[in-house]
């Protein structure tokens, strides 16, 4: 694996790569893709299998430009339009009819096609220069912690893909929102970095599905929408506050931390001595920068090899539903 800067130069290199047929991780907002040509089928299988993600798990199309969406998708419904001109480029990702040039293989057969313009500079730049839309999931070995810093996809990828484009840390730090607006209303298949309150704003009534209300989240229905992911190799669980700070669930042995919202809280579970570590999302308790260090603290607790993290459910609003989404999936083995 070739590690790259994003000087123009590089970004030539790995934006020439992706047309060849290579793979390339790339910096996007949301977290480290791995980009292939999205209408190579040869180069979308070789992301399967660097992932080893299951071949009916669909990929993300992604563009750099409004008039490239048209080379993926049949069509696209005007509320889907209203969607894509307001939040566009975001973390957000529209399903929409797909147009048969787009091989089977990215969208797990499926006649639909996942489609997101990026606002990462460096991302934006890599597919401009490569010509053609790039099939990029998270770049991360599947089911685990999705990547929000080079390092991260080095560790977990390096042997398996050609270049690495290192642009620094995510700034959003979770994965695009997923609507399906191929439906009549347009239907939540992911939370995550577009808030669903903002989405609203654009389109009015969303689907929420059961397993997004409240704390209860049910088995994902969607394709790919598996329920364990994101996963340390830690057994981790998820509590409320008030039970993080209860010494009745205290577990028997072994190392264990505590991954919870804010300083404050960080500070009074660091007093009651019961944890070997414990670590803030965000020091000043702000969701955005909670969002941004979730996947790094991940990283980091698995590291650090505890035998078990106990983790606190944060509020279901704006980005605190992709984040309490997160961890309830890396809490299922
Ligand atoms: P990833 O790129 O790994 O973050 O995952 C992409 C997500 O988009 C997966 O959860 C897929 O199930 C979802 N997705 C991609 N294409 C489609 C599609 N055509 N219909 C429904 N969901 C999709
Ligand atoms: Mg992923």
């Amino acid at each position: 694996m070739i590690i790259l800067d994003t000087s123009e130069e590089s970004l030539r290199k790995a934006g020439a790569a992706l047309a060849s047929g290579l793979l390339v991780a790339l910096p996007t907002e949301t977290v480290y893709g791995l980009g292939a040509d999205a209408f190579n089928p040869l180069a979308v299988a070789k992301v399967f299998e660097a992932k080893a993600r299951p071949s009916f798990d669909p990929l993300i199309v992604h563009i750099a430009r409004m008039e490239d969406l048209s080379r993926v998708a049949a069509s696209v419904p005007p509320l889907a339009e209203r969607l894509a001109l307001a939040l566009w480029p975001g973390p957000l990702t529209i399903i929409l009819p797909k147009r048969p040039e787009v091989p089977d293989i990215v969208t797990s057969g499926l006649d639909t096609v996942a489609v997101r313009f990026p606002s990462h500079p460096v991302a934006r730049r890599i597919i401009e220069l490569s010509g053609t839309a790039v099939a990029a999931p998270s770049a991360n070995p599947f089911g685990y912690i999705s990547p929000t810093k080079a390092e991260h996809v080095a560790r977990t990828l390096g042997g398996k893909i050609d270049f690495l484009v290192d642009g620094g840390p995510c700034a959003v730090g979770v994965e695009s929102t997923v609507i399906d607006a191929t439906k009549e209303i347009p239907e939540l298949l992911r939370p995550g970095g577009m808030p669903l309150e903002r989405i609203r704003e654009i389109v009015g009534e969303i689907a929420v599905p059961p397993r997004f209300h409240g704390s209860e989240s049910g088995p994902m229905a969607s394709p790919g929408q598996l329920s364990s992911h994101y996963a340390p190799r830690s057994a981790l669980r998820l509590f409320e506050f008030s039970s993080l700070c209860d010494a009745g669930i205290f577990p028997p042995q072994g190392r264990g931390a505590a991954l919870v919202f804010d300083g404050e809280r960080a500070a009074k579970l660091e007093l009651s001595g019961r944890f070997d570590a414990v670590f803030a999302l965000s020091e000043k308790g702000e969701m955005t920068e909670a969002a941004a260090a979730l996947f790094a603290l991940l990283h980091n607790l698995d590291f650090l090899e505890f035998d078990w993290i106990y983790a606190e459910k944060v509020p279901d609003e704006g980005l605190g539903r992709a984040i309490k989404d997160r961890l309830f999936r890396a809490s299922r083995k």
